[in-house]
């Protein structure tokens, strides 16, 4: 069985603590063989969490994602806002005196969840996504105003982060129009072979 409770590290932040149960411990295999990282090379020195620019905004730290891994803690890793939260800034990656590449793993993890129809703990931050491939599917390229455009219609969050998209807009960080690269039918065959593939 497994559980889960929250702690508080002192400060601002509340990751979880990892109680462990009987795990599936076929997962931890799924995850290396995806991310092609040894992640029982894992010591939990921390190193990875000290250097996460994201970390208060995750529910567990980076370690503690391979930790529940490691234990075969399929759902807890699965619907966790981590592997969502998680940039792939690769500073972990860097960090990391095994070799783990966290980057990769968060990479496979996204992944899995998706594949399996876990509860998406961050479904915003998937829909973002999404957004971003359909923009480079189409044009070979990111249409940043395009991309935020639809996010928000998608999600009919129009004022958050407005002042940004202006001041964006203001000193022309933001094309009004989409530049294509020339042949995009190499990049269409691809999105092609990786929808029949199943991967969204
Ligand atoms: S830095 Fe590497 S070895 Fe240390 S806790 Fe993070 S993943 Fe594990
Ligand atoms: S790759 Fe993800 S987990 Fe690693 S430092 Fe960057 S945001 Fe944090």
């Amino acid at each position: 069985m497994m559980h889960r409770k929250k702690r508080s590290d002192g400060k601002n932040q509340s990751l979880e603590t990892i109680v462990a149960g009987n795990g599936d411990m076929g997962f931890v295999r799924e995850v290396a063989k995806r991310s092609g990282t040894d992640l029982s090379a894992c010591f939990h020195c921390r190193c990875c969490a000290g250097g996460c620019p994201f970390i208060e905004a995750m529910d567990y730290a980076p370690h503690g994602v391979i930790r529940l891994a490691q234990l075969g803690m399929r759902d807890e890793v699965l619907q966790s806002a981590t592997i969502w939260t998680c940039v792939g800034c690769h500073t972990c990656s860097i960090a990391c005196p095994m070799a783990v590449d966290m980057a990769a793993v968060m990479d496979a993890l996204r992944q899995i969840a998706i594949e399996s129809d876990a509860a998406i703990a961050e479904p915003d931050v998937l829909d973002f996504h999404r957004e971003v491939l359909r923009s480079i599917e189409r044009y070979g390229r990111t249409h940043k105003l395009e991309i935020m455009m639809r996010y928000k219609v998608k999600t009919r969050d129009w004022f958050t982060d407005m002042d940004v998209g202006l001041r964006m807009l203001a000193k022309r960080k933001l094309d009004l129009m989409p530049s294509r690269v020339r042949n995009t039918k190499d990049l269409k065959r691809m999105f092609r072979e990786n929808a029949e593939g199943g991967t969204p």
